[in-house]
């Protein structure tokens, strides 16, 4: 009989996460003898986890919020990557060592691939998603990387550990950047969904050429943030193809195969209709 492997999605919520559909819908497509679960686990339960994958072999893992960096000690290996951003998403095996990497900044470069790249970008947030996103831009040669957040001391912590300049949150819009990037959660579903982080009324983006608002948030596609930005000429990136491409990078970690980003990207758009 044919050993079916076991993958899974740790975090806390988990009710949302699309992991579980996408993963075994990929699996199906290539034939490839595994199951993808969703544990929820509570803070206390997270090191007994690592206990039970080891124990059980458990064949890979996605991490979400709240454990992408509390899981770090507790794993033998992680990947250069993981360690510049301080957090891991996805868990696999070496021999015996169980590794974390970090394939945000997979999925935060995917759509830019093909796109010039400008001198200069924005990012707007400060929180984890953020820090894939400098080592993301970093990667893409973007010289000029500044950041504005609500909360300045967090800005200004990050813009000294990697080196970046920061933008005062309330002067955010008299920033003249190429890429204006969205790492908030405002615009998101439910009671962020008419927010935005920024006034493109007031965006002083003249001076540039390739103009370009990307939101990392893909539900809904079109949040208020890209509406706004594509009426002031903007070109607009959803998030939903960093999503796309973080999980198609897990799947090559796990099973050493390549999955069609546009199957993917549709699959994902009909499963949430
Ligand atoms: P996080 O660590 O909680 O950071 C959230 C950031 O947003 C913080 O800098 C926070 O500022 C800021 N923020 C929150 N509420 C705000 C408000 N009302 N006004 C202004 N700023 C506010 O979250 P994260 O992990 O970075 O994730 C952020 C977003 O990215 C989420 O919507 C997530 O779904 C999305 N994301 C998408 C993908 C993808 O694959 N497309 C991947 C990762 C994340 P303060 O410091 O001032 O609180």
């Amino acid at each position: 009989m044919q050993h079916t492997e076991i993958f899974g999605i740790i975090g806390n919520p988990l009710g949302h996460s699309l992991s579980p559909r996408l993963h075994n819908w990929a699996f199906k497509q290539r034939k490839y003898a595994a199951i993808f679960k969703a544990w929820s686990l509570e803070k206390s339960q997270l090191a007994d986890f690592v206990v039970g994958m080891r124990t059980l072999k458990l064949a890979g893992a996605c991490v979400t919020i709240p454990y992408k960096e509390s899981i770090i000690p507790l794993l033998d290996e992680i990947s250069p990557r993981a360690k510049s951003i301080g957090a891991v998403n996805t868990l696999y095996w070496q021999g015996d060592k169980l590794c974390g990497e970090n394939t945000d900044v997979d999925g935060f470069k995917l759509p830019l691939l093909k796109r010039a790249k400008p001198t200069s970008a924005l990012i707007l947030g400060a929180g984890g998603a953020a820090r894939a996103v400098i080592v993301g831009l970093r990667e893409l040669g973007i010289a000029q990387i500044r950041i504005a957040n609500r909360n300045a001391e967090k800005a200004e912590a990050l813009a000294q550990e990697f080196d970046i300049d920061t933008v005062s949150w309330h002067k955010r819009e008299q920033n003249c950047a190429s890429w204006i990037i969205n790492t908030t959660p405002l615009g998101m579903h439910g009671s962020y969904a008419e927010l935005s982080p920024y006034d493109f009324s007031l965006y002083n983006g003249q001076c540039q050429q390739d103009k370009l608002a990307y939101d990392l948030v893909y539900n809904p596609l079109q949040t208020k943030f890209l509406y706004d930005a594509k009426q002031a000429g903007l070109v607009v990136q959803d998030g939903l193809d960093m999503f796309v491409g973080q999980a198609i990078k897990q799947m090559q970690i796990w099973t050493n195969s390549s999955t069609d980003i546009d199957k993917t990207r549709e699959f994902l758009l009909e499963i949430r209709k």
